[in-house]
């Protein structure tokens, strides 16, 4: 038996309860693990809500991050005992995720646990984390360098604060956007931020198609208005990674910036990201990492609480990253 949050169709929407359930109703697949911590991600409170068309088949174990122990493996690559962790590959969606004590997975979906990380470390990383991650070696492929001035949005979320964290650790002069500078600034300048501006003041559509430069890059978790806005003040030849769309997906730009000032703006995926580059972003957060500041914006609850929380995420109402102990 192994306990699990399930989610179910009913006439009143989407319903979630935690439930034991025998090890058979686990999917087809070379690996089992148990599961001791999962996340809570944007896209996760898409999923619990029900929202997106991301589940189509009900019953389903969300949770679309995972970390933990293998039990059993068919797979050369894996053996009892290793630890492991998974993000993406659309876990939690189309498969059953970590939302509970166990899951059985595909062993290509797997990465070992990076050096120097515990499981609860790998899912205050997540998702998020990761995508964090991904953007800041895409804009130093770009030709970022430390000191130079970079923009995070959204950046008292989960994407945002391990970007900020990240970054400042790496020597860049961090910048970071919030709805909330009253109740984060502190929390965020306490993680690297050198810089704490309010978010309306990049909120709208620029006014003109080119602004005064103020950035070398940015990592952007809010798309919309607000990308729109960030690219007018990116400086010549910098670079704006699109992570993110807690703003809206539209993108309602002119080509000016790419035109006159050669702005790139880099896409960037964490799901389907190919295996190579997902072991070398593993293994950088575990050499980059400031595992203090992440625990500093990381809080922890248990799968009964999930449900409530999707609300909170979806409306922008939480707070860093939040893990999930799978054994309550
Ligand atoms: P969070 O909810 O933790 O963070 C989003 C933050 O964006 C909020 O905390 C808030 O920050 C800000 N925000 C929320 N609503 C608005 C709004 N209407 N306008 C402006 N800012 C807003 O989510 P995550 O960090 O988990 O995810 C962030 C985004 O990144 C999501 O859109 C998610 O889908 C996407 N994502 C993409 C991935 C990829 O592979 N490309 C992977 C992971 C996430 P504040 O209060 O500081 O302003």
């Amino acid at each position: 038996m192994f306990r699990a949050l399930v989610l179910d169709q009913s006439t009143d929407g989407i319903t979630a309860d935690v439930a034991d359930l025998d090890d058979d109703r686990l999917p087809d697949g070379e690996v089992t693990v148990d599961v001791e911590w999962s996340s809570l991600n944007y896209k996760d409170g898409l999923i619990l809500k029900g929202l997106g068309r991301l589940v189509r088949d009900y019953p389903h174990v969300p949770g679309i991050d995972l970390a933990g122990t293998v039990t059993e493996s068919a797979d050369d690559r894996y053996h009892a005992g290793d630890r492991v962790v998974l993000t993406g590959w659309r876990v939690g969606e189309t498969w059953w995720g970590g939302y509970a004590s166990k899951a059985r997975l595909k062993a290509d979906w797997l990465s070992p646990l990076p050096a120097g990380l515990t499981t609860r470390q790998a899912m205050a990383v997540g998702t998020a984390g990761f995508t964090s991650m991904m953007a800041v070696d895409q804009l130093e492929r770009h030709g970022l360098a430390a000191g130079d001035p970079v923009l995070v949005t959204g950046a008292a979320g989960g994407v945002g604060s391990t970007a900020v964290s990240l970054l400042a650790r790496l020597g860049y002069e961090v910048t970071a956007s919030t709805g909330r500078v009253d109740v984060e600034g502190d929390a965020l300048r306490a993680i690297g931020a050198t810089t704490v501006i309010d978010r309306s003041e990049i909120a709208g559509a620029p006014e003109r198609p080119l602004l005064s430069e103020r950035w070398a890059g940015a990592v952007d978790a809010v798309g919309s208005a607000t990308l729109a806005h960030i690219l007018a003040e990116t400086r010549y030849g910098g670079a704006v990674a699109a992570c993110g769309l807690a703003g809206g997906n539209d993108l309602p730009t002119s080509v000016v910036p790419f035109l006159l000032r050669g702005v790139t703006l880099y896409g960037i995926d964490s799901v389907m990201c190919p295996s190579e580059r997902r072991a070398a972003t593993w293994a950088r957060l575990g050499e980059v990492l400031d595992t203090g500041a992440l625990e500093a914006m990381t809080s922890e609850v248990g799968l009964g609480e999930l449900p409530a929380l999707a609300e909170e995420i979806l409306a922008g109402r939480t707070r860093g990253r939040i893990v999930v102990d799978t054994s309550r």
